[in-house]
């Protein structure tokens, strides 16, 4: 009886509260990332990453499956690009002979084109991260939100005749939500997590040193290293992040971490 009392609150609880775990960045630690990784292997995903060969409409299931090798770090920056922090991330990465990912928004690579085409150029993947990250527009059911990718989609082919697969959802919202996640895999899309975040995204902006230490003591987690994804942003007002780069950089390499680049 008791056993019942208890899951039918949680039932009550999860219904009523289904984006209470995964509300911010901060929130969002490397063991629910895990549990999503786990969730996605439990289904319908391929055991190797295919996210070219997958067929549309087939899936349901969103989460890209990270390859596992030791020690491989992905570093990830979301909203660029920027006038002055992504050319300057740029510079780094290029210094220390390091790829990322970047998960762009279309108004951005409005704005910065050249800056956006310089990305691609340098060797560097593309994510979408929605037309124009507004929560009204991106959140106003699936349609509106695969127009904003789709629209975004067409601006990254015109400076790149790239069309990425994967997507990250503005703060985390879609992975919660059954109906987004089904149209982006429905669409042939991948949903990119993270497990490490620099929470260079808090108000007030953390300072560098603090930045480097958020990822610093995520990075103890040894479950998490066949597959580190660090969240960094590189959009407008995170000039601390940009100051974090070079140490977070050396950090790894010195501990024998590798970069690559999702794709
Ligand atoms: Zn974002």
């Amino acid at each position: 009886m008791k056993t019942r009392v208890v899951l039918i609150l949680a039932v009550i609880v999860l219904t009523v509260f289904p984006g209470c775990v995964y509300q911010t960045g901060s929130k969002h630690t490397g063991f629910t990332y895990i549990m999503d990784q786990v969730r996605a292997g439990a289904d319908d995903r391929p055991s190797q990453r295919s996210t070219s060969t997958a067929a549309p409409g087939k899936r349901e299931s969103t989460a890209l499956q990270i390859p596992r090798v030791d020690k491989t770090v992905y570093l990830t920056f979301d909203d660029g690009p920027d006038i002055t922090n992504t050319p300057m991330v740029l510079n780094i990465l290029d210094n220390y002979g390091v790829k990322a990912t970047f998960f762009v928004v279309g108004t951005n690579i409005e704005k910065n084109p050249e800056i956006f085409k310089d990305t691609v150029k340098r060797g560097h993947a593309i994510g979408n991260h929605t037309y124009n990250h507004k929560y009204n527009d991106v959140y106003s059911g699936t349609g509106g939100f695969m127009e904003s990718i789709k629209t975004n989609e067409e601006l990254i082919f015109r400076y790149t005749g790239q069309r990425p697969r994967i997507v990250r959802d503005p703060g985390g919202e879609a992975r919660n939500n059954g109906s987004l996640k089904r149209v982006l895999a429905q669409n042939g899309y991948w949903l990119v997590d993270w497990n490490v975040d620099s929470h260079d995204s808090r108000k007030p902006s953390p300072e560098g040193a603090e930045i480097v230490e958020n990822i610093r003591w995520q990075m103890m987690n040894k479950n998490l290293w066949p597959g580190v994804v660090i969240l960094m942003h590189d959009g407008a007002g995170h000039l601390n992040s940009v100051r974090a780069l070079p140490t977070v950089i050396e950090m790894l390499q010195n501990q024998g971490f590798k970069f690559e680049v999702l794709k």
